[in-house]
């Protein structure tokens, strides 16, 4: 069954069986969603903490629902990866943001920009040469954009998550660890995976000001993502404090409601001028 929030938004539920009836209208709701142009693409804005210049963004989508509204992608994007819709939003987001990208460079400016893979992602052998196509259409190196896979993602089939991950490394694309601290990791794993970045989860960023054990965990893992050669991000910095205790420690990029919420495209070109102003 699909749950109701205040404003009437009928929203997905893992946790319950969906009947196929409603799974459908939702399959095909977001199918004409694509057609009809109605998700967008925002940005929040990711630092370099220690001199606060701005190194990219996360590509981040929104659905806007002609009659339900805003729609956020919890809502969605847990039903598009058991339907398979997912890799057409994938590979609509990075059109977007390869377009985006290719545009920035052309005006000179160097930002790396990120987008999610989901699990299903992961497992699709067809995947990197849809990249690569899109790569080659705007004349992009990938060495602009990164990859951000959450640990859960990798380790339901780390064998073919790992298998994927060789392939989208071997193009060029850079490779974070999203959510780190929240799943399953095994350090093996992190060992062997061409992996760039670890970004850890907000759940720890957000307290760590008051919470002793969150600072400890967040020093800890800046300290192993540097051991093992990462750069080290950290998501969910909500005060100037967050960011001064996380620059204290060494991490290197933050990204958080403090310095930005996510944006659409065009309101993030124009806090990129603010910022830096
Ligand atoms: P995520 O990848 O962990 O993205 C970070 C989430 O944290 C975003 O939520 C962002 O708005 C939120 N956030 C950022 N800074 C702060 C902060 O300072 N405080 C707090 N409380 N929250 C902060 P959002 O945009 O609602 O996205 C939720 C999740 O949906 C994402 O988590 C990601 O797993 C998924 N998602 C979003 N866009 C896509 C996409 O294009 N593809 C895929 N596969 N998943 C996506
Ligand atoms: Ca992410
Ligand atoms: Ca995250
Ligand atoms: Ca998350």
């Amino acid at each position: 069954t699909a749950k109701r929030k205040g404003s009437g938004v009928v929203i997905y539920d893992p946790a319950i069986d969906q009947s196929s009836q409603e799974s459908l209208s939702l399959l095909s709701e977001l199918r004409r969603a694509l057609e009809r142009d109605e998700f967008m693409l925002y940005l929040q804005p990711k630092l370099d903490l220690a001199t606060g210049a701005v190194v990219g963004g996360e590509a981040l989508v929104r659905w806007v629902h002609p009659e339900k509204g805003f729609i956020g992608p919890d809502n969605f994007i847990p039903f598009a990866e058991t339907t398979g819709f997912i890799r057409m939003l994938t590979t609509w987001m990075m059109e977007k943001v390869a377009r985006l990208s290719a545009q920035l460079q052309a005006q000179g400016l160097q930002l790396k920009f990120s987008v999610n893979l989901s699990t299903r992602d992961l497992l699709d052998q067809e995947l990197p040469a849809a990249f690569g196509a899109i790569l080659e259409r705007h004349r992009l190196t990938p060495a602009a954009l990164c990859l951000e896979i959450t640990e859960s993602a990798i380790m339901d089939d780390p064998a073919r998550a790992q298998a994927t991950l060789d392939r989208l490394a071997a193009m060029g694309f850079a490779l974070s660890i999203d959510d780190f601290g929240t799943g399953y990791s095994s350090l093996a794993y992190l060992k062997r995976l061409p992996v760039d970045e670890l970004k850890i989860d907000k759940s720890f960023v957000m307290k760590m000001a008051q919470d002793q054990d969150d600072a400890k965990i967040v020093r800890s893992t800046v300290d192993l993502g540097h051991n093992l050669g990462l750069r080290v991000v950290a998501e969910g910095v909500e005060s100037e404090e967050v960011w001064f205790l996380l620059r204290q420690m060494g991490c290197d990029q933050g990204q958080g409601y403090f310095m930005g919420k996510p944006m659409p495209v065009e309101r993030f070109l124009e806090w990129l001028q603010q910022w830096r102003a």
